[in-house]
C-alpha cells in the first residue's frame, strides 16, 4: 500500500553528508519533525562497509577505507567537528603504514596522494557505523525518522511545499528539502532513473530561478569518475609476512604502476576474526569499461589476483594469493565527481526552500569526504541564519 508522509525537513541520500547535516540540524532544532530517505539498506553512501551475508563475520569497507583532512584554510567549522569526533572516539589519527609502490625497483617511500594528503583519519568502528553515530550524537530521542530502499525519483514543489515521490509510490511532503546527491539534479538521471526529465528541473522549469537555473548548467560541466573495488576474503591461513598488527595497511600505485597493473590502491583491512580482507582498487577506465561490458567476473577475479601478485611478488610483507580466493566486485557509476565543481554560493535557495550539500561542491576537499563534511557544516550554519 502506497503511503503519506509530512514533514518539516526532508533529507534525501544517507551518505556521509547527509549524516553530518541531519546531526548538527538536531542539535539546534528539536522540535522540528525530521526524515532522511536513503535508496540503500543503511548509512555511509560511497564510504560505506560490505557486510556480507554469504561471507558471515567480514566488514570491509569497500568505498572510502579512511579520509583526510586537509583543512589548509584552518576552516574553524571543519576543525571543530572533526575535534568532536575525536573526543567522543567516532575516529582517530590513522597511522597505519601508508606506502607508495613506483616502478623501477619497488621502492616503498613516504610520497602523498589526493587521498593521503594532511591528517588521515579511520573510523573506530566501520565507514558505515561512523555516518551512524555522526546522527546518534544528536539523536538523542530518536527523533529523526529514516525511510531506507526508498528511491525517490520525482520531485514537486507547489504552494511552498515539496512532494516527494518514491519508486514504490510513497509521497514525502515537507516545507524544506535537502538533497545529498547529484543523481536528482543531473543529466545521469535519465539513465538510471529511467525517466525523460531531470528531477529538478522538472520541479523547477527553466528561467523560473536564475540560482536554480545556474546550479543546474554547472552540474551540467560535472561528470563522474567510475570505480571498480575487488573485496578479497582471504584464505583462512592467508596472513603477512612480517608481524604488522596495525588494523589497516594501505600500498598506493604511482600513475606508471597504476597503468601497469590496473590498480590504484590495495588496501589490507585486518578483520575482528583475525582474517586478513584485501580490497583493490581500480579507476583505469579502460578496464573498468571492459569489465562493463564484459559482464565476465569470473575472468576479471582471476586477472586482478593475476596482477596482485605479480605486483607483490618479492615483496618483503605481502604473500602471494592463491588462485580460489574468494573475491566479490562493486562496480560504482560515479565514485567521485569530476570535473567543475559546483560554488558554495548556490548551496541554498530560500525561495524554494531548498539546501545542497555533498563532495561536488568547490573547495580542496571536492571529490572527499572532507569536502561532503564541510559543504553539510556549511548549510547548516546557512539555514541558521
Ligand atoms: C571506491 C571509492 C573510494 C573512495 N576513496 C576515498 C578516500 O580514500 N578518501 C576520501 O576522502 N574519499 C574517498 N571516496 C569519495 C568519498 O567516498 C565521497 O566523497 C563521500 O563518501 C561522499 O559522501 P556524500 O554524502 O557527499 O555522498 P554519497 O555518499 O554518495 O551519499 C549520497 C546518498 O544518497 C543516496 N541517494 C542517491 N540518490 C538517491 C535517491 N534518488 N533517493 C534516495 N537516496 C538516494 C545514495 O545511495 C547515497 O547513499 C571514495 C569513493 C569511492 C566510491
Amino acid at each position: 500500500m502506497k503511503s503519506n508522509y509530512v514533514y518539516d525537513l526532508l533529507i534525501i541520500g544517507g551518505g556521509i553528508s547527509a549524516c553530518v547535516f541531519a546531526s548538527k540540524y538536531l542539535q539546534s532544532n528539536i522540535t522540528k519533525k525530521v526524515a532522511l530517505i536513503e535508496v540503500g539498506r543503511g548509512l555511509g553512501g560511497r564510504s560505506s562497509t560490505r557486510i556480507s551475508k554469504r561471507f558471515k563475520g567480514w566488514k570491509l569497507n569497500h568505498g572510502s577505507p579512511n579520509f583526510n583532512i586537509c583543512n589548509s584554510k584552518n576552516n574553524l567549522l571543519l576543525k571543530s567537528f572533526i575535534d568532536d569526533l575525536l573526543e567522543n572516539n567516532l575516529i582517530k589519527k590513522d597511522d597505519s603504514d601508508l606506502v607508495f609502490l613506483y616502478e623501477e625497483s619497488n621502492l616503498e617511500n613516504g610520497k602523498e596522494f589526493d587521498f593521503s594528503n594532511g591528517d588521515n583519519y579511520l573510523s573506530l568502528s566501520s565507514m558505515t557505523q561512523l555516518s551512524q553515530k555522526i546522527i546518534e550524537l544528536n539523536n538523542l530521542r530518536g527523533e529523526i525518522d529514516f525511510y531506507f530502499e526508498s528511491l525517490i525519483i520525482d520531485l514537486k514543489f507547489n504552494n511552498d511545499e515539496w512532494t516527494l515521490t518514491s519508486i514504490n509510490g510513497d509521497k514525502f511532503k515537507s516545507k524544506y528539502l535537502i538533497c545529498s546527491t547529484t543523481l536528482l539534479l543531473h543529466k545521469r538521471s535519465l539513465e538510471i532513473l529511467n525517466i525523460n526529465q531531470i528531477p529538478l528541473r522538472k520541479a523547477i522549469p527553466k528561467n523560473k530561478d536564475k540560482r536554480i537555473d545556474l546550479l543546474l548548467n554547472s552540474l551540467e560541466k560535472q561528470s563522474f569518475i567510475p570505480r571498480l573495488t575487488f573485496l578479497i576474503y582471504t584464505n583462512e591461513d592467508y596472513s603477512y609476512k612480517d608481524f604488522y598488527s596495525k588494523k589497516y595497511r594501505y600500498f598506493y600505485l604511482e600513475k606508471e604502476l597504476e597503468n601497469k597493473y590496473k590498480f590504484e590502491r590495495v588496501v589490507f583491512q585486518l578483520q575482528e576474526n583475525n582474517r586478513l580482507g584485501i580490497v583493490v582498487y581500480s579507476k583505469n577506465i579502460d578496464f573498468v569499461n571492459s569489465y562493463t561490458k564484459a559482464k565476465d567476473d569470473e575472468f576479471y577475479k582471476q586477472k586482478v589476483l593475476n596482477n596482485f601478485n605479480e605486483l607483490f611478488e618479492g615483496n618483503s610483507s605481502i604473500n602471494q594469493l592463491t588462485c580460489n580466493e574468494k573475491i566479490s566486485i562493486m562496480r560504482w557509476r560515479a565514485s567521485q565527481p569530476s570535473g567543475l565543481a559546483v560554488p558554495l554560493s548556490l548551496q541554498i535557495n530560500r525561495k524554494f526552500r531548498i539546501g545542497f550539500c555533498g563532495d561536488w561542491f568547490e573547495g580542496e576537499g571536492f571529490g572527499r569526504i572532507e569536502g561532503s563534511i564541510l559543504s553539510a557544516l556549511i548549510l547548516e550554519r546557512k539555514l541558521k541564519t
